[in-house]
C-alpha cells in the first residue's frame, strides 16, 4: 500500500472526529438536522485548522443516502465512496490558489446548471478563494446571486479580507480557530498511538508549541520525525527536524545573558553553530524565552522596573539581529554582536548606541501602545511608563515624536533617575543612523540629505531615496490616478491607502486595519489588472519601477496631503550628541573577532 501522509490517514471522516471548531460542526449539524441547509458557506481561518475537512465531510453529509447520528456521512453508501475516492460527479473541488483563471469558474457555472447525477447536491468546494481573479469572482458572483436549488459552494480562505464584500455578503461565514494546546496534544497521541509511534510528553510538548494552532503542522511534524527516528519520537528528534536547541542550552543562554556573562553566551552560541542548526530559529527561540522572563518580571508583586527596562531594550536588540539575520550572509557574527551588547545593557546599564535607542524607543512604543489598549484608556502603571534611555528631558521629540504614535498621555522621560546620555564612543557612524531610518520605517530621513553624504551604503541610500520619492509625488499620482484610472484613485483614497515601505523591488501600500473600507478596497484593488495598473502609475509619476503589495496595518494613516513627516535629520542627532564624524568608531568590548 502506498504511503498515506498521517495528516490525510487521520483526516477526520464525521463531524465527531473533528477536533476543535466545536461551534461550527455545532451549527452544520444543526442546520442538517433541521433541513436548513445553505447554498453557500464561508469557512474562514488560519491554515490547518479543519476548513478543508468539515467542508468534505459536509459535502458528503449532504448527499449521503443514510446519514448516521448528527447528519455524518455514513462512509458505506455508494455516494460516500464515490466522494472519498475523488469520483463523483456531484462534488468538485477548486484549488484557486493554482486555477486562478476565469476558465474554471465558467465551467463551474456550466455544471452547476445539470442536477446532480446521483446525491441531492451539486457541491463545489473552492479553496483558498481570495486567490480568484477579479473576472472569476465575478462569474462566481453571478452564479451565487441565483443559485439552484440543488448547487451548494463551500468557499475556504485564510484570508477573508481579500474576498470581495459582494461574495461575502452572500454566504454563511465560520471563522475556524487555532486549535487550542490540550485538544492539539491530545490528538497528536491519539494519532501516534493508532499509527504505531511512540512520543514522549516533552515531544508532543514542543510539536504544539511549533505548530501554533495548525493540526496538518502539527502531524506533519509527527510524521517527519517519525520518518527520521523510526517509531519512538522524543525531544531530540523534534529538536533536529525544527533545527531548534534544547531547552536546557536556551536556559543557560538567558541565565548568562541576564547575568552580563557575554563570553559565556558566546561560547554557547559556538556549540549551537557547530551542531549546525539555524542561529536565527536560534536567536529567535531566545528572543521568545526572554520575553517570557519579561512577563514573569512584570506579574511579580513588586516588579523591578529597572530590570524590566533592560529586558525591554535586550529584547528589542536581539529581535533587530533576527531581522537582519535574515538577509545576512553573516548572521552569526550578528548575533554575537547582539549578543555582546545585550550583555552589556544587562551588567553596566549600557545606554547602547543611537541605533539601539531609536529601534529600543520604537520596539517600546508599539509594545505601550498594545498595553494602553489593552488598559481600555486606563492610566498605564509604572513599570511600563514610558523611559526614553539616554535622552535628556524635553528633547526626545526630536527623534520620533510618542504623541506621533498615538501615545499621548505618557510622560515623555523621567523626571528623575534618567540613565546617563550614550558615551561618545557609542554613537553610530551617520551611515548606521541612515540605515535604521531605512529598515524602521517610522524615521525618514529626507532624500536630500541622505544624497549629500557620501560614503554611504548605496543600496541603503537607494531605497530611503526611492521611498522617500514615492511619499512625496503619492498625492501627484493619486491626482494622475483620477484622470487616468479612477477607479484605482477611488479605492485608494476611500480606503485610506498609503505607502508604507519598500525594499527597493517592491512597495508596500497599507490600508489601516480594521478600517470600514479596507476589505473591499483591498479586495479590489488585489486584482492582477489594478495592480498592474498601480504599479504604472507609480512608474510613470513617481519613476520608480516598483512591484505593489497590499497590506492591513496597524499603524496609524498619515493625516494626508502636506503631513509633517517623522524624520530624523543628522542636525538633530548632533545638536543632542555632537558632531558624530569626530568620534572614533565603535568598539565592540568584549568581542572576539
Ligand atoms: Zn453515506
Amino acid at each position: 500500500m502506498a504511503y498515506l501522509a498521517l495528516y490525510r490517514e487521520w483526516r477526520p471522516r464525521t463531524f465527531g472526529e473533528v477536533v476543535g471548531q466545536e461551534h461550527v460542526v455545532r451549527t452544520l449539524v444543526n442546520a442538517l438536522g433541521s433541513g436548513r441547509i445553505s447554498h453557500a458557506y464561508l469557512f474562514c481561518g488560519p491554515r490547518g485548522t479543519g476548513k478543508t475537512s468539515i467542508a468534505k465531510i459536509l459535502s458528503r453529509a449532504v448527499n449521503c443516502a443514510s446519514p448516521v447520528e448528527k447528519g455524518s456521512p455514513c462512509g458505506q453508501c455508494d455516494s460516500c465512496r464515490d466522494i472519498e475516492a475523488g469520483a463523483s460527479m456531484d462534488v468538485t473541488e477548486i484549488d484557486a490558489a493554482s486555477n486562478r483563471g476565469i476558465d474554471e469558474v465558467r465551467d463551474l457555472r456550466e455544471k452547476i446548471k445539470f442536477a446532480p447525477s446521483s446525491g441531492r447536491y451539486r457541491v463545489f468546494i473552492i479553496d483558498e478563494v481570495h486567490m480568484l481573479t477579479n473576472e472569476a469572482f465575478n462569474a462566481l458572483l453571478k452564479t451565487l446571486e441565483e443559485p439552484p436549488g440543488h448547487a451548494m459552494f463551500i468557499l475556504a480562505t485564510t484570508e477573508p479580507h481579500r474576498v470581495p464584500l459582494t461574495i461575502l455578503s452572500r454566504c454563511q461565514r465560520f471563522d475556524f480557530h487555532r486549535i487550542g494546546d490540550d485538544e492539539m496534544a491530545a490528538r497528536l497521541r491519539e494519532v501516534a498511538e493508532g499509527s504505531g509511534i511512540t512520543v514522549d510528553d516533552g515531544a508532543v510538548r514542543l510539536i504544539v508549541r511549533a505548530a501554533e494552532g495548525g493540526m496538518r503542522d502539527a502531524l506533519g511534524m509527527l510524521d517527519q520525525a517519525a520518518a527520521y527516528s523510526g517509531s519512538l519520537v522524543g525531544v531530540e528528534e523534534i529538536h533536529r527536524i525544527l533545527g531548534t536547541v534544547r531547552e536546557e542550552l536556551l536556559d543557560a543562554v538567558v541565565k548568562g545573558l541576564m547575568a552580563g556573562l557575554a563570553g559565556e553566551v558566546l561560547d554557547l552560541i559556538g556549540e549551537v553553530a557547530g551542531q549546525g542548526k539555524d542561529l536565527r530559529v536560534f536567536a529567535r527561540d531566545i528572543n521568545s524565552r526572554l520575553r517570557r522572563e519579561m512577563l514573569d518580571r512584570m506579574g511579580a508583586p513588586r516588579p523591578e522596573s529597572e530590570e524590566i527596562d533592560r529586558l525591554c531594550r535586550i529584547i528589542g536588540r536581539l529581535a533587530a539581529a533576527e531581522q537582519e539575520m535574515r538577509w545576512s550572509t553573516q548572521p552569526r557574527i550578528l548575533l554575537e554582536v547582539a549578543v555582546v551588547r545585550a550583555a552589556r545593557i544587562m551588567s553596566l546599564g549600557d545606554s547602547g548606541t543611537v541605533e539601539d535607542m531609536i529601534g529600543e524607543m520604537t520596539a517600546r512604543i508599539s509594545e505601550l501602545e498594545g498595553l494602553v489598549a489593552g488598559l481600555g484608556g486606563k492610566q498605564v502603571s509604572s513599570p511600563a511608563a514610558f523611559n526614553v534611555p539616554g535622552a535628556r528631558p524635553g528633547k526626545p521629540e526630536k527623534y520620533i515624536s510618542p504623541g506621533e504614535q498615538g501615545i499621548s498621555s505618557a510622560p515623555a522621560g523621567r523626571k528623575a533617575g534618567l540613565p546617563n546620555p550614550p558615551d561618545k564612543g557609542e554613537i553610530a557612524d551617520p551611515g548606521i543612523i541612515y540605515n535604521v531610518a531605512a529598515s524602521k520605517k517610522e524615521v525618514r530621513p529626507p532624500a536630500q540629505s541622505v544624497e549629500e553624504r557620501p560614503g554611504q551604503n548605496p543600496g541603503v541610500k537607494n531605497i530611503a531615496t526611492i521611498f522617500s520619492r514615492i511619499d512625496s509625488r503619492w498625492n501627484d499620482m493619486l491626482e494622475t490616478a483620477r484622470k487616468v484610472y479612477p477607479n484605482i484613485a477611488t479605492h485608494l483614497t476611500q480606503g485610506k491607502g498609503w505607502p508604507l515601505e519598500t525594499d527597493g523591488k517592491t512597495l508596500t501600500i497599507a490600508f489601516p486595519k480594521s478600517g470600514a473600507y479596507t476589505p473591499l478596497a483591498m479586495g479590489i484593488l488585489q486584482n492582477e489588472i489594478n495592480i498592474k495598473e498601480l504599479s504604472d502609475l507609480i512608474k510613470s509619476v513617481c519613476q520608480e519601477d516598483l512591484r505593489v503589495r497590499l497590506v492591513e496595518s496597524d499603524k496609524k494613516p498619515p493625516a494626508g496631503a502636506g503631513r509633517k513627516k517623522r524624520s530624523v535629520h543628522p542636525d538633530d542627532v548632533e545638536a543632542l550628541f555632537g558632531k558624530a564624524e569626530d568620534l572614533p568608531e565603535e568598539d565592540f568590548e568584549g568581542f572576539d573577532h
